[in-house]
């Protein structure tokens, strides 16, 4: 298993997120869920150019479980997945976040998007969890990796195995204090209110798996 750091600039912005941004938590699913939504697109978009890939609709899908004994809430995809540098890369660099760059070529403003603005898209996952596992395996690819982090202090990668390709995040989310709820995001209710409010318009089917006592 190798453990390492994330740079410099993206921990500070991890600290800043987590500890500053205390409205708007729900966001984290919304992030996910486009992330997961992004990741399909991509395969289709291979699909339709290579005929050897078969693009069948009903095989890709974003998949929502929750497990509120275990207090998790796991996103998985039927996406392109992430091989060990992608991992690395894409979830250890907040700075070098594709929403970021988009928002900046679009001149998209909105003061109050700290999150949208820094494009920490993946990172908000920490803004309700303290503990984030995503087990990829990449299309093409035999080998599938998992990558875990607590947040700041960095992240472990390690080979595992997976047998479709694709992605899945765990979120082990935050207990709950005196001044905040956290146990509302292990509530199907909740979780449904929030696809609602911000991933209506995803085009593949969110499906969701609900265990309870
Ligand atoms: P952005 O979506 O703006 O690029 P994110 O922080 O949300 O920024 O995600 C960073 C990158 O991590 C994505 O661009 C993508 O390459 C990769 N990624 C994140 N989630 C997934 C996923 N579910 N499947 C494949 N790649 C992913
Ligand atoms: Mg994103």
């Amino acid at each position: 298993m190798e453990r390492k750091e994330f740079k410099a600039e993206s921990k500070r912005l991890l600290d800043l997120m987590i500890n500053s941004i205390y409205t708007h938590r729900e966001i984290f699913l919304r992030e996910l869920i486009s992330n997961s939504s992004d990741a399909i697109d991509k395969i289709y978009y291979k699909a339709l150019t290579d005929d050897n890939i078969t693009f069948n609709k009903d095989d890709y899908y974003v998949n929502i479980d929750v497990d509120k004994d275990n207090r998790l809430i796991k996103i998985s995809d039927t996406g392109i997945g992430m091989n060990k540098e992608e991992l690395e890369n894409n979830l250890g660099v907040i700075a070098k976040s594709g929403s970021l760059q988009f928002k900046k070529d679009n001149e998209i403003k909105d003061g109050h998007d700290i999150i949208g603005q820094f494009g920490v898209g993946f990172y908000s996952a920490f803004l309700v969890a303290d503990n984030v596992t995503v087990i990829s395996k990449a299309f093409e690819s035999d080998t599938a990796y998992r990558w875990e982090s607590k947040g700041v202090e960095g992240y472990t990668i390690e080979e595992c195995s997976k047998d479709s390709v694709g992605t899945e995040i765990t979120l082990k989310i935050k207990e709950s204090t005196e001044d905040e709820d956290f146990d509302k995001y292990l509530e199907e209710y909740t979780i449904r209110n929030i696809i609602k409010k911000y991933s209506d318009f995803i085009r593949y089917p969110i499906k969701m798996d609900v265990t309870t006592k």
